[in-house]
């Protein structure tokens, strides 16, 4: 097995920007856990499955094959061949992706699949349980967090450049459900490792919590 990196944090902390530098920068591959669940909860709705009817939803997800191809800024997110990016990356397929991932059976089928691609390579994860449950024996463990205020002026930005119409307050108020969600449901809630390296992003630029995190990096791994 090679080295594994776990980011872990709400959303809007920055993890997918800083995880996909670093995979570029240590050149680990990079597994976006979350597109897998948002992927979960398309695949669902297209089917006309109910999200909460977590074996059907479970029973979906088993055999899929995800690979995440890195191009510049962008991350392509390939299911079974099928670029799903632009399908998963909206405001709704977050929430829908929130009330998937409550189901037991829906998590056990991604996680199996999250270690299987994660054992391959050198790997950066970038989720919420990652360092919790999904490799608790990671080399590295990041806890990512900034301010709700930052967190939902980051995201607006990313929505509002993909041209989506939705108002800041709309979404800072659903990052506040999912947060609630994500850290209250009772299986893998959204919480620190409690050997997590625990950074706050607020106010600070991307190359400076890149450095921050390869400080740590060099650290543990040699
Ligand atoms: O990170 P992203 O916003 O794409 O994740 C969408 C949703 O997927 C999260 O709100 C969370 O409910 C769920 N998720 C999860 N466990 C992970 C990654 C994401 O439950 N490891």
């Amino acid at each position: 097995m090679g080295h594994i990196i776990a980011i872990d944090g709400p959303s809007g902390a920055g993890k997918s920007t800083i995880s996909k530098l670093l995979a570029e920068r240590l050149g680990y591959m990079y597994i976006d856990t979350g597109a897998m669940y948002r992927t979960a909860a398309l695949l669902a709705l297209e089917a006309g499955i109910p999200l909460a009817d977590g074996q059907r939803v479970a029973r979906l997800c088993k055999d899929l094959e995800f690979s995440f191809r890195v191009d510049g800024d962008l991350v392509h997110v390939l299911c079974d061949g099928r670029d799903v990016t632009e399908a998963i990356r909206t405001h709704d397929m977050g929430m829908h992706a929130s009330d998937v991932s409550k189901n037991p059976e829906v998590r056990e089928a991604l996680v199996a699949l999250q270690r299987a691609l994660g054992r391959k390579h050198d790997a950066i994860l970038e989720g919420r349980d990652i360092g919790t449950v999904v490799f608790p024996d990671a080399d590295v463990k990041f806890f990512l967090d900034a301010s709700l205020e930052e967190r939902a002026r980051r995201r607006y930005k990313e929505l509002r450049e993909k041209g989506e119409t939705v108002s800041l307050e709309e979404v800072k108020e659903t990052m506040r459900k999912r947060d609630i969600n994500d850290s209250q449901r009772d299986i893998a809630p959204l919480r620190p490792a409690e050997d997590a390296i625990r950074v706050d992003t607020t106010g600070k630029d991307i190359p400076t919590v890149i450095n921050e995190l390869i400080l740590h990096i060099k650290e543990r791994i040699s």
